[in-house]
């Protein structure tokens, strides 16, 4: 059987560990205390354990972090971290660096089931889940870096490669580990699960995290949505709205509504009055995301005049929705697709240094609360 890695277990999970071991609670404590709080991954340095239950859990447990493949900072702080997973796909988590905090948006797939029209890596398909520890070795890693810098996550945002909630329990368990005490111990409040609108597992986190909800909407009308995010065949607008109603009920917890706008698409007259509609009963905010161009798709980003029309449309009927220029479009660090279509690629040198060189010129991250 294989070794449970050390980053898929919360502290409870720990003590069950130990439980079975025969040992007490308070050495499961004291070890998941040296990996969330203090960032220790080597057994050697926890050194208020004895020697033998250093030498325990270094055989026991996988203590293995994913390998960094590449690592590209832009000018304006963005990093964007390609990281080989223990399994062997290519993972990509991008750290975005503000004046008074620092954000993680990281990848809870390989691919993307939803094939959203728009989106690069939602033109892979699927490939697989990453794993809670997957997931939560992304926020290790980065807080690896920023440690030479003094600094740790204080941001996580669910927007890398995949659709969290495809991947219902490894991705709400990661959320939860960064924001529980005993975790990472973020605040609730940054850390943001971003979905295209998967209904029924709205209505589930409800109940099971204290994370926040942003909802990629992009179209308030089913013609239209379906056109740019096939999912909204399976969950209409109505039935987006009945999921989001619940979960405001549920938590009296505001939403961030992700609105990219595509030039010629979903940003005229007609659809900023369907986005009222839509908003009309909840408490949301919209942000307002010009759409990041791409090679080898046909969106294109509005003018500035249509932005602030539609902006504007908003603003007089008391809708604040701010435009969110995303950071690290010279590192092109966003749903991370040139990594998992690549993935077998990548190991051959040439093609990977090709590739790594398009990277710079090809897409953009989406950061939603700047
Ligand atoms: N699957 C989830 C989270 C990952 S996608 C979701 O769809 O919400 C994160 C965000 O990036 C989504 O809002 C998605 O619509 C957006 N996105 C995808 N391609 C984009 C592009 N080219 N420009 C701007 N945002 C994009
Ligand atoms: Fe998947 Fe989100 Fe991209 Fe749609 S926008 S394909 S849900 S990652």
């Amino acid at each position: 059987m294989d070794k449970p890695h050390f980053l898929s277990m919360n502290r409870d999970e720990y003590r069950e560990l130990f439980k079975l071991w025969g040992l007490p609670k308070f050495r499961a404590d004291q070890i998941s205390q040296w990996i969330y709080k203090d960032a220790v991954h080597d057994p050697e340095q926890m050194t208020n354990l004895s020697k033998e239950l250093r030498q325990k859990i270094f055989s026991e447990i996988d203590w293995r972090l994913p390998s960094i493949v590449d690592q590209v900072t832009g000018q304006d702080g963005s990093t964007k971290l390609l990281l080989r997973s223990l399994k062997g796909q290519l993972v990509e988590t991008v750290l975005l660096r503000y004046e008074n905090r620092t954000s993680l948006c990281v990848s809870s797939q390989v691919g993307c089931k939803l094939a959203c029209d728009f989106c690069q890596t939602g033109k892979l398909g699927f490939v697989r889940h990453l794993d809670r520890a997957e997931i939560i070795s992304q926020l290790f890693m980065a807080n690896e870096i920023l440690r030479k810098e003094g600094l740790r996550v204080t941001h996580v945002v669910f927007m890398g490669m995949g659709e969290p909630l495809d991947n219902y329990n490894n991705a709400v368990g990661a959320a939860n580990v960064m924001m529980a005490e005993d975790g990472f111990f973020l605040s609730a409040r940054h850390v943001t699960l971003s979905t295209s609108g998967l209904a029924p597992e709205i209505e589930k986190l409800a109940t099971d995290s204290r994370a926040a909800l942003a909802l990629s909407l992009h179209a308030s009308r089913d013609d239209l949505r379906t056109k740019l995010m096939p999912i909204n065949r399976r969950y209409n607008l109505e039935r987006l709205k009945q999921a989001l109603l619940h979960y405001q009920k549920v938590t009296d917890k505001k939403i961030t509504i992700e609105y990219i706008m595509i030039k010629d698409t979903n940003c005229g007259p007609q659809e900023a009055k369907e986005l009222v509609k839509f908003i009309h009963g909840l408490k949301a905010k919209v942000n307002l995301i010009p759409f990041n161009a791409h090679p080898g798709l046909p969106f294109q980003r509005p003018d500035d005049e249509e932005i602030r029309s539609f902006q504007k449309y908003l603003a007089d009927r008391s809708i604040p929705a701010p435009v969110r220029y995303s950071k690290g479009l010279e590192v092109s660090a966003a749903c991370g697709q040139l990594a998992a279509k690549h993935a077998e690629e990548l190991h051959s040198k040439p093609e990977r240094k090709r590739l790594v060189s398009q990277m710079d010129a090809s897409f953009a991250p989406v950061e939603v609360s700047l």
